[in-house]
């Protein structure tokens, strides 16, 4: 059961105060009758609700974790016709988008939805959704470095937030180096600014966990429905 002016924002009739605002005014039937009670809940897919006379359309939630590949963009459209995310899912006909963006050379984990609400929450600044990535840099990094990433760096959009940086290890034969690191903000290009602050451009990066979630058993340009219980330990 959810509040009937949720649903009615939800389905994107109007805001949810300017929703309230219709259920007062006596605007607003479910199952035949006036609704005039701010606090009455519905059945959203069994519930007739009329809004001004004519039927809500309930659309069912989508929520994918997708593992995107490098070239692709986030992006809905693009004009130079490269690759969106969305040409990956092309069976979905509800319109979906991305919650949040990686860059068009990162890879990895991210979530498609088209619940403007959970992605409103996730994004917001002041939610903090711990997001780690693998990160491969050419050539050694100094102990020094590792702990002033993790401390804060200084970017032209202010310092960083305290991070958690692993060093993962050294390859002697690709002369790379790769780090873990666990941003807990989304600054425009976080990762890549800080090892650029030091220096490095980065090799790759990929994004392998968000929130709780996981990239596993999701192939590269593969995705997999989202578990009622982890959307809802995501809200
Ligand atoms: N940090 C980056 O630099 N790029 C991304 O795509 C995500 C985080």
């Amino acid at each position: 059961m959810e509040r009937l002016q949720k649903v009615m924002s939800n389905c994107g009739v109007a805001s949810r105060r300017a929703s309230e605002q219709m259920i007062l005014d006596g605007r607003v039937r479910v199952n035949g009758v006036i609704v005039r009670e701010l606090g009455t809940k519905v059945k959203p897919e069994q519930d007739i609700i009329l809004v001004d006379g004519r039927r809500l359309e309930i659309q069912p939630k989508h929520y994918y974790l997708f593992n995107k590949p490098k070239g692709v963009i986030t992006t809905c459209s693009d004009e130079q016709g490269r690759p969106t995310v969305l040409d990956y899912f092309k069976r979905i006909k509800d319109r979906i988008y991305a919650i949040g963006r990686l860059d068009q050379n990162t890879e990895g984990l991210l979530l498609m939805t088209n619940d403007g609400e959970l992605a409103n929450i996730l994004m917001h600044p002041g939610h903090m959704v711990d997001k780690t990535y693998e990160v491969k840099i050419k050539g050694y990094i100094a102990d020094a470095v590792l702990q002033q990433l993790a401390d804060g760096v200084l970017l032209s959009d202010g310092m960083t937030a305290p991070a958690d940086v692993y060093y993962v290890g050294y390859d002697t034969h690709t002369g790379i180096t790769s780090l873990e690191i666990t941003i807990h903000e989304g600054k425009n290009r976080q990762v890549r600014r800080m090892m650029e602050h030091f220096g490095y451009q980065v090799h790759n990066l990929r994004r392998v966990q968000y929130a709780f979630l996981t990239l596993s058993g999701v192939k590269r340009g593969a995705y997999r429905a989202l578990t009622r219980e982890e959307v809802m330990e995501l809200y």
